[in-house]
């Protein structure tokens, strides 16, 4: 698989061409941001945490019926994917209310939510990624009303799958984001899964497990991503295939 020229370049990733035209390779950086990138810095061995993490989470949800853009890892930080044509919303789930939902709605952080809410967002960086609903979606056409059926299924089903693996690492997932994009005419789940991406409070104590260390200077940020790392790759109980 040869490397070739850089498609893209985000806030934590880039995006290169192969010479197989419907398949690429994202590259996972150090670089971290936050705020609309008016913070940022480096956080030491980030890139290759939220690759590998990414890796065995892609692999877990394919296991369970959930199609990804995962082809294979190729190094430390470079996985090959699918090409997607990214559909520009953001989709978050949350189980437990922080960060974004606990401003929009001045609710405190740490409530357990009855069910689980689910958010989409505009991608715009412009716009600061602006809420918006179904209605939008679809007067807008931003995205054809059955693959938002499909967006929607498939991301609490992951929400499903994530919580039993996260719960068995004795981490809550609090929230998480996810992107979605269109590959042959299918709805695959693209980007990444990492501590950048999620909310993971360690179950009885309440640590912060995830970039909120980097966003809030909480200290301890690169030793917590290797921590999540090693938690990720730790067998789980009841897995048999070790
Ligand atoms: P919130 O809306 O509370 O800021 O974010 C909810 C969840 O989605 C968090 O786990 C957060 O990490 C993730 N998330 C939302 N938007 C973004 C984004 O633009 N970039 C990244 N890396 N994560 C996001």
């Amino acid at each position: 698989m040869k490397k070739l020229e850089m498609l893209y370049e985000g806030k934590a990733k880039k995006i290169f061409a192969t010479d197989k035209p419907d398949l690429v390779i994202q590259e996972f950086k150090d670089d971290a941001t936050a705020f609309d990138a008016t913070k940022r810095g480096v956080i030491k061995g980030k890139g290759p945490v939220n690759n590998k993490i990414s890796v065995v989470l892609f692999q877990l949800l394919e296991s369970k019926g959930v199609k990804t853009h995962f082809v294979k890892v190729l190094s430390d930080t470079e996985m090959l994917v699918k090409k997607l044509s990214i559909i520009p919303i953001e989709v978050t789930i949350r189980n437990i209310v922080a960060g974004g939902m606990s401003k929009l709605l001045g609710i405190e952080e740490g409530r357990v939510l009855k069910e689980p809410v689910l958010e989409y967002h505009y991608k715009s960086d412009e716009l600061h990624d602006p809420l918006i609903n179904d209605y939008h979606i679809k007067t807008l056409d931003i995205v054809k009303e059955k693959d938002l059926e499909t967006i929607k299924k498939k991301s609490f089903e992951i929400n499903n799958v994530l919580k039993h693996f996260f719960g068995e690492h004795n981490l809550d997932l609090v929230d998480f984001k996810l992107e979605f994009g269109h590959h042959k005419g299918k709805v695959l789940l693209g980007d990444e899964i990492s501590p950048d991406t999620c909310r993971f409070w360690e179950k009885g104590t309440g640590r912060k497990m995830d970039k909120d260390r980097f966003r809030r200077d909480m200290g301890k940020v690169e030793e917590t991503y290797q921590e999540m790392l090693k938690i990720v790759l730790e067998p789980q109980a009841g897995d048999d295939s070790k």
